[in-house]
């Protein structure tokens, strides 16, 4: 095996070849832990951040180019907030806050606890609606959570497996993989492939870290005849830049703008996602209090 093997973070995408079930299926403990280390997390919170960043990933994989999806998950339980952008080629990028008060949550109710999971998806053209899903989260455990959405938001079966394993601060197997239904699949085909998936389900504990996507489909698909639409490297990006950070900076207006200016002289913003930190200087500040003056 080739050492870089090891490194990278892919999807490959399938569809059954008698058109019935789409299926994906995602290797990203590379990816999940390039992320994660960005942040100061417990080993629970990069646990919720993986599974986040891959359920995600599943979403995105069913969307058309210039789409995007953003995943919002408002919980109660030992995370309270994670989002995450994604896009169909592939790029990633999230965040997630941990509750400050674990102690006490009851963890029959799934590490998300109650609350929502929203689905907003854009697109790049011009005057398109944003198309938003909510529906509540109804175990706590994100990959059923997601089931749930898909079925509730998108009128699409489907079954999903995340699986995170956190060592210490080192994240050393992130993975999933989807099974949907398509239009015109039989209620009696859908109940025989749910069973498989299901019959799968113990397959992630033994795979672990060596989860191979090409041979998980083989697993959930069976005899079923599958054909490979796509192979894709995934990989963290984060669009924030300079200019974004002024432009926000500029939004909170003349007033506040002069008092960061007179309190503290300057300013420094950090990314959510990436944790890059911007600098403004005196002078950078007396700049954009002009122009919020123009
Ligand atoms: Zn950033």
């Amino acid at each position: 095996m080739n050492p870089e093997d090891d490194k990278k973070s892919w999807w490959t995408k399938c569809i059954t070849q008698n058109g019935h079930f789409r299926g994906v299926a995602i290797q990203a403990t590379s990816l999940v832990e390039e992320i994660a280390a960005r942040h100061s997390l417990s080993s629970e919170g990069r646990s919720g951040l993986g599974e986040a960043l891959i359920g995600t990933l599943l979403l995105v994989s069913g969307v058309k180019k210039g789409e995007r999806i953003n995943l919002n998950i408002r919980g109660s339980g030992i995370f309270r907030q994670a989002l995450v952008d994604a896009y169909p080629d592939g790029r990633v990028r999230g965040y997630l806050l941990e509750s400050e008060m674990k102690e006490g949550l009851g963890i029959e109710a799934g590490p998300w606890g109650a609350g929502i999971l929203s689905v907003l998806k854009t697109q790049d053209t011009e005057g398109e609606q944003p198309y938003i899903g909510n529906v509540p989260l109804a175990t706590g455990h994100l990959a059923k959570d997601l089931t749930f959405y898909c079925l509730q938001s998108e009128q699409i079966r489907s079954a999903i497996g995340i699986k995170v394993e956190v060592k210490g601060d080192r994240v050393i197997a992130a993975s999933g993989f989807l099974v949907q239904a398509m239009p015109g699949a039989s209620e009696e085909l859908i109940l025989e492939m749910e069973e498989r998936v299901n019959n799968a389900a113990a397959f992630s504990e033994e795979v672990g870290g060596h989860f191979d996507p090409t041979q998980v489909l083989s697993r959930l698909f069976e005899t079923e005849p599958f054909l490979i639409l796509e192979e894709k490297q995934l990989q963290f990006e984060c669009r924030c830049d300079r200019n974004r950070v002024e432009r926000a900076l500029l939004l909170t207006g003349t007033v506040e703008l002069e008092s960061i200016l007179m309190e503290e002289g300057g300013t420094h913003v950090t990314c959510d996602f990436c944790c890059k930190e911007y600098h403004f200087n005196e002078q950078d500040l007396k700049g954009l209090i002009s122009q919020t003056k123009a």
